[in-house]
């Protein structure tokens, strides 16, 4: 118990600093079943595209992954700081998504066509390649417990707001000078 103790102050303060801190490649993975498209089938992963592994999560520090790394710098910072500030509050953010290459956008959306049985159904839920702001590293979708509801309510401290009525977990750098989220879209689509 000690030792698992003492594992997880040294990640904490890790994480309170900054740096990044590679995954330990036993740790169990968290699976979480709330914000990602059902696959059928699963899409190869492909950690170039922005892909993470199936039920995989990130660190906002984890910036040798391209999901984590070519997200926009000021989005970047803002997520990472925000994560440091909810750990402070007992609060683990992960990242689920990131920045996502067109292709894997694209493959988002196809595969949300199949799932929901029409193009337009499906843009509720995934937005093209052309209009996502994954894919120029505008968004990120959070996770681990508590952490969306922290966001929701801590995030424009940051600078972050949640966009999408629909999607608790979406958040864009998207605040005003007040620190002023814009009115909830409804969905993707809206
Ligand atoms: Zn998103």
């Amino acid at each position: 118990m000690r030792l698992i103790a003492a594992g997880v102050a040294v990640a904490a303060a890790a994480l309170t600093v900054g740096v990044a801190v590679p995954p330990a490649p036993q740790a169990p993975r968290i699976t979480l079943v709330d914000n990602t498209v059902a696959m059928d089938p699963a899409p190869p992963y492909d950690p170039g595209d922005g892909s993470l592994p199936n039920g995989g999560t990130l660190s906002p520090f984890d910036v040798q992954d391209p999901a984590i790394g070519n997200l926009d710098p000021a989005l970047l910072t803002a997520i990472q700081n925000a994560a440091t500030a909810a750990s402070a509050d007992g609060v683990t953010m992960t990242i689920t998504s990131g920045w996502r290459s067109p292709a894997f956008q694209q493959r988002l959306l196809d595969d949300a066509v199949h799932t929901y049985g029409s193009l337009a159904a499906a843009r509720q839920y995934v937005q093209t390649p052309e209009a996502s702001k994954h894919v120029i590293g505008q968004a990120v979708d959070v996770g681990g417990t508590g952490a969306d509801q922290w966001l929701i309510a801590n995030g424009s401290r940051f600078g972050l707001c949640r966009i999408y009525a629909n999607e608790l977990w979406h958040f864009e750098l998207a605040a005003d000078a007040m620190g002023n989220c814009p009115p909830l879209l409804p969905n993707a689509a809206g």
